[in-house]
């Protein structure tokens, strides 16, 4: 292989969760320029829909399954039913997720563990069901969402911390357990970037305020800013790259 192959993913197949909106849904675009065919999913099959036709408005080769990665039942019957049915899946891009803020002496124990289920057994139930197949074949890529959280800590999200620190520890252990078969699983986390999740501090003018100060890139991060990471991460250019997370965060997490 020539090295201006090494970021190309034509032939590669990716599955994005959660690429309705948001991070997984440019991550989702990204890899399709860099020439991987997409599986889209979310759980909400409209925005699924949507978010297909406009990535094959753009001329990728699109398919959707919609699931709900917090179901491992469900995920079990999907991922094998596309192996089967349509085959390989090459990447995966384990990204669903959300976010609720409250203080911890108040935070519901149900929402908690809805929060986990969704931020940190998902990762594990999609990753396992994908990584068979990928071991089978005796090569995948698997790239886990983290976040700054997996790091640092912030008033009012103790939960949220708690489980994007187990992401990039899951990550580790994945990358452990699995290089030997020939899959590289690593972590790619974002600082603070605007999307949904986030349209609660985006519209705060103290927080903007704050973060700008905090970051020293001095500003928000654009979506389009972790495609690069990811095409690395999903590519033959990180083919000796095991359970690393990589920041992107205009450098928050190195300063003080
Ligand atoms: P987002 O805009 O809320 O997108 C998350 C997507 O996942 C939504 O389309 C959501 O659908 C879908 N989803 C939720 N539950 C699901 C389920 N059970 N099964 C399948 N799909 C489901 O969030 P985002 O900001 O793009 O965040 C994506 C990832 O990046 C998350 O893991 C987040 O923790 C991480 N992250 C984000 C930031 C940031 O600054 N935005 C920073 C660090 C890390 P619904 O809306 O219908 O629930």
């Amino acid at each position: 292989m020539s090295y201006n192959q090494l970021f190309d993913l034509t032939g590669k197949r990716a599955l994005v969760t959660g690429s309705g909106q948001g991070i997984g849904f440019e991550l989702a675009r990204g890899l399709a320029s860099a020439g991987a065919e997409i599986i889209v999913n979310d759980i909400d099959e409209e925005r699924l829909t949507k978010a297909a036709q406009s990535l094959r408005d753009e001329g990728a080769k699109v398919y959707e399954l919609a699931f709900d990665v917090t179901d491992a039942q469900q995920v079990n019957d999907s991922v094998n039913g596309f192996e089967a049915d349509i085959g390989a899946i090459d990447i995966l891009v384990n990204n669903a997720g959300m976010q609720y803020r409250t203080a911890l002496e108040d935070f519901p124990v149900d929402r908690f563990d809805f929060m986990m289920r969704l931020n940190i057994n998902s990762v594990f139930y999609v990753g396992q069901a994908v990584a068979k197949h990928m071991i089978e074949r005796g090569s995948g890529k698997i790239v886990n969402i983290c976040s700054v959280q997996t790091a640092l800590a912030r008033p009012s999200i103790a939960p949220y911390t708690a489980s994007k620190g187990a992401v990039a520890n899951l990550t580790k252990g994945m990358a452990t357990d699995w290089a030997r078969h020939g899959l590289q699983v690593n972590g790619l986390a974002p600082g603070y970037f605007k999307t949904e999740l986030t349209s609660a501090l985006v519209a705060d003018e103290e927080f903007t305020a704050w973060l700008s100060a905090r970051t020293p890139a001095g500003r928000w991060g654009e979506v389009s800013e972790l495609v690069g990471a990811c095409i690395f991460l999903s590519s033959a250019a990180s083919s000796f790259v095991n359970g690393h997370v990589l920041f992107i965060d205009g450098g928050i997490t190195c300063s003080v």
